[in-house]
């Protein structure tokens, strides 16, 4: 009971684990997402500041162009002139001209002007070039809001200047990010930082906010985004509400579907134990044909599972479903046993083979010899030949002390077969150093043959390859007179099908064995198709 219990505990785990993997791999997937649409926002915020920037350069440059016009004239006759480009044109909060370091005409201070530090309240930057912008924090007309200085000199100490508020770029960065709160900042040449938006940055985990830089390509500006953190919840917040439904409906399911599939496997594992205590399993006898004997050599021992209600469960599902439940050494010992009693009412010549399936698990079990031998030593008396049909997989894996224990059971007198020949991947190389005595074709390319005179080459190929490794060949399936005729001829000593024999239950068998056991197979013309048409 105990390890019922823990199987009931473990499939709830899994269940729940299966409900929860929508849900966490979602909430994962979202924040990734979130992250990336806020990360793609900031990108084109910071191109949409840097553009403007770039928009309001063109133009304090276009005017510096403009002034070269009053070059050598007198202040007093050109500060008109100056005043009213000043303030026609938008973003201008002065402009003028230069006298080595002395502002020599304003457009804002009259004739009254000082030097160039004085109006930009630093010392104007060594760059050495002869255009130059920076952003400053304050001008001495207007101390406490930044601007940007444009400077244009003139070989002979002249030069233009003009200075841009400030204010028309804060405010920019208030239209496109304020709301969102957005912090950003702005700056010509590294000079004064021109920023906008609240400073509440507090980092939140995973939401943590990270500063965006981005260049111009044509002036000396950086601009940088900083997104809150309460931008990125928010983002994550609506994806997760698109999201959220549809992971509810892939937990669900999936739980379902993992609670479907437990519910089969534990079944199948525990349905077959009972089914073995219930007796429900029987073994049927498919005789095998000798061309060399002319009679029956033997018969291979076939899994039946009748349910209570009379259905019967086909040999392929319940042997897949042993095999991966665990339950093939169970059943197989269970096979042992009751061919073991079935074999006790027979009458067969020394030397009869009895050909039983084995599974690759059973094979590598510690228990296998001793079954084997167990069997052996209960069916002594009859002196038949016992014969283990291997399949091409239980070589491969874990070859060498499978190989150990075939030789062991051989020096016995046991005979080791493969069976589905040609349905597997194994190489050549195992069909020489594993000890082996019979390859069964497998039907499959007994079907493939079409008539006596058609050749068939993987078959025949097949068939060579047994007589040079001197192996015993068997043809299974053979269903057809001309079957039964084409292997003949090309040498198969053994034949398996419905042509010969159905597998049959072990009174059919007895019946059978006493009956049609001795008689040869002969080849009923009228069977033939070809025959039709000459
Ligand atoms: P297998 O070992 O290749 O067995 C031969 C299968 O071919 C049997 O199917 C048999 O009924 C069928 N057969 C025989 N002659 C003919 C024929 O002329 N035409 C056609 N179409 N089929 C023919 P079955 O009994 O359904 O078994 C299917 C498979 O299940 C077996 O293939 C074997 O791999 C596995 N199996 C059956 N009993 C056991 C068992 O006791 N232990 C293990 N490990 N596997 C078993
Ligand atoms: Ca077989
Ligand atoms: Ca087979």
């Amino acid at each position: 009971m105990p390890l019922k219990k823990r199987h009931h505990d473990f499939g709830w785990l899994l269940i729940v684990c299966a409900g929860l993997l929508p849900l966490v791999l979602g909430i994962l997937c979202t924040a990734i997402e979130a992250r990336h649409t806020v990360h793609q926002q900031q990108i084109s915020t910071a191109n949409t500041l840097l553009t403007q920037a770039e928009k309001m350069s063109d133009n304090a440059w276009d005017m510096i162009t403009e002034l070269r016009q009053y070059h050598y004239q007198p202040c007093a006759q050109i500060e008109d002139q100056l005043q009213r480009a000043g303030t026609l044109n938008p973003y201008f909060r002065s402009i003028g001209m230069l006298k080595g370091g002395d502002i020599s005409c304003s457009s804002a201070f009259g004739l009254k002007h000082g030097t160039l530090t004085e109006m930009m309240l630093q010392p104007p930057p060594t760059t050495g070039k002869a255009w130059w912008s920076i952003s400053v924090r304050g001008t001495y007309g207007v101390q406490n809001r930044p601007a940007v200085v444009f400077v244009r000199q003139l070989p002979d100490t002249s030069g233009f200047w003009a200075v841009i508020d400030g204010q028309y770029l804060m405010d920019f960065m208030n239209a496109i990010g304020g709301s969102r709160g957005y912090q950003m900042s702005l700056q010509f040449s590294g000079g004064a930082v021109i920023a906008s938006g609240q400073n509440d940055m507090r980092p939140k985990l995973y939401m943590k906010s990270e500063a965006f830089q981005a260049d111009s390509s044509r002036y000396p500006i950086t601009v940088s985004v900083t997104v809150p953190a309460s931008e990125l919840l928010k983002a994550w917040r609506q994806a997760l509400f698109i999201f959220l439904p549809m992971a509810a409906i892939f937990s669900i399911l999936l739980m379902i579907l993992t609670a479907n599939w437990l519910r089969r496997r534990i079944s199948w594992h525990d349905e077959i134990g009972r089914a073995i205590r219930a007796r429900q399993f029987s073994v049927h006898y498919q005789p095998v044909y000798s061309n060399t004997l002319h009679a029956c050599a033997g018969a291979e021992a076939l899994l039946r599972w009748q349910r209570p209600n009379g259905d019967m469960i086909r040999p392929d599902i319940f042997i897949s479903a042993a095999e991966a439940e665990g339950m093939i050494v169970p059943l197989t010992q269970h096979l042992l046993e009751l061919m073991a009693e079935d074999i006790q009412d027979w009458q067969v010549e020394p030397g009869f083979h009895i050909g039983l399936n084995l599974a690759a698990e059973h094979l590598q079990h510690a228990d296998f010899v001793t079954d084997i031998e167990l069997f052996a030593e209960r069916i002594k008396d009859k002196q038949m030949c016992i014969t283990l049909e291997l399949t091409e997989r239980s070589l491969i894996e874990d070859g060498e002390m499978v190989a150990r224990k075939l030789r062991h059971l051989r020096a016995q007198g046991m005979k080791v077969a493969i069976d589905d020949f040609g349905t597997g991947h194994c190489s050549l190389t195992y069909l020489l150093t594993f000890p082996l005595d019979y390859l069964k074709i497998d039907r499959g390319f007994i079907n493939a043959i079409e008539g006596l005179d058609v050749e068939t080459p993987v078959l025949d190929a097949i068939i060579n390859l047994c007589h040079k490794l001197e192996l015993d060949v068997l043809g299974e399936g053979v269903e057809t007179a001309t079957q039964f005729e084409y292997l003949r001829q090309r040498g198969v000593i053994f034949i398996q099908g419905y042509y010969y024999a159905r597998p049959l239950d072990n009174d059919r068998l007895r019946a059978w064995l006493s009956e049609q056991g001795h008689k040869p197979l002969l080849v009923e013309e009228h069977h033939e198709p070809e025959l039709h048409h000459s």
